[in-house]
């Protein structure tokens, strides 16, 4: 029988913030069994044409970032993807093509790209999640069960914060806790947000579940979720500390993924709650 193969790994988005760390990760050989196989960026990127290992510090790869992400698909058994919706639409569109097993970190996806990540599932393994981090998993389980367990005398107030540099809002992290408490109440988030207040806005709409944000500083990403009562209030908070938390848990979710059956899966299969 031949040795296990080792599982090639393309980053889309490999010099940005999370792509760097996803590298890093993959490079630094924390993982038996995974190898660097392509790494993408956008077409203005500074990367474009240097070799990823040597950008960061690991000496040679042979992996030069490129904005060809067709041979990525072509050349890797995994795609990690965490760029901009734009960028996505295209890689969904690839993966559907390809059959590829496919990560989606990307937040901020409108009703088109996330349509376009569905339909990828027909054809491959997806698996997308707004935040890749074991804790945030455990409080999506945890909101939905003090959201059913609390009934709606109990208001629902989510707050994320994040960096300055972070573009979408309210995070995916912050509506996938909305639609968990939502769906936990027996209604949907779209017709329970209220995201924005001001003004002579009037009293609070009973059932509404509010989501604010902050964006500032370098925070990594903060999300607290509150059920407010009568003289009470509950609150279930994740702060998360180190982004390399997120790029631990993409590679860990490529990893599992490469050789699972088409369908769409959600990093709570990865950890198994
Ligand atoms: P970033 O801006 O630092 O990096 C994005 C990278 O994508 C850039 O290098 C850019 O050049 C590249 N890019 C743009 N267009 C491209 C294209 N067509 N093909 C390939 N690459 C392209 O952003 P970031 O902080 O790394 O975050 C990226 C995304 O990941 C955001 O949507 C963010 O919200 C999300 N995110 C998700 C999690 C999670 O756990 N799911 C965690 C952190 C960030």
């Amino acid at each position: 029988m031949n040795a296990a193969r080792s599982v090639k790994i393309g980053i889309l988005g490999a010099a940005g913030r999370m792509g760097q760390m996803i590298a890093r990760e993959i490079l630094g050989r924390q993982y038996a069994g995974a190898e660097l196989g392509a790494a993408v960026d956008g077409k203005d990127s500074w990367a474009l044409g240097r070799d990823l290992g040597e950008v960061l510090g690991f000496g040679p790869s042979g992996v030069t970032v490129s904005t060809d992400a067709a041979k990525a698909f072509e050349d890797c058994d995994v795609l990690i993807d965490f760029t901009t919706p734009e960028a996505t639409m295209a890689h969904a569109a690839l993966a559907y093509e390809s059959g590829r097993a496919y990560v989606v970190g990307t937040t901020g996806l409108g009703q088109m790209e996330e349509a376009g990540v569905i339909a990828a599932a027909q054809r491959a393994p997806v698996l997308q999640s707004a935040n890749m981090s074991v804790g945030v998993n455990v409080l999506l389980a945890l909101v939905a069960q003090v959201a059913e367990k609390l009934d709606d005398k109990y208001d629902i107030e989510i707050f994320e914060a994040h960096h300055r540099q972070k573009i979408d809002a309210p995070s995916g992290t912050a509506l996938a806790l909305g639609h968990a408490a939502a769906a936990a109440r027996g209604t949907t988030l779209d017709a329970a947000m209220v995201a924005a207040r001001f003004g002579q806005i009037g009293a609070r709409i009973p059932g509404s579940i509010g989501i604010s944000v902050f964006r500032g500083g370098d925070v990594i990403g903060d999300h607290t979720v509150t059920f407010a009562g009568a003289g009470e209030r509950l609150e279930l908070t994740h702060k998360a500390s180190d982004r390399g938390l997120f790029a631990r848990g993409a590679v860990k979710a490529a990893l599992w993924l490469h050789d699972k059956p088409i369908g769409r899966y959600t990093m709570r299969d990865v950890i198994g709650i």
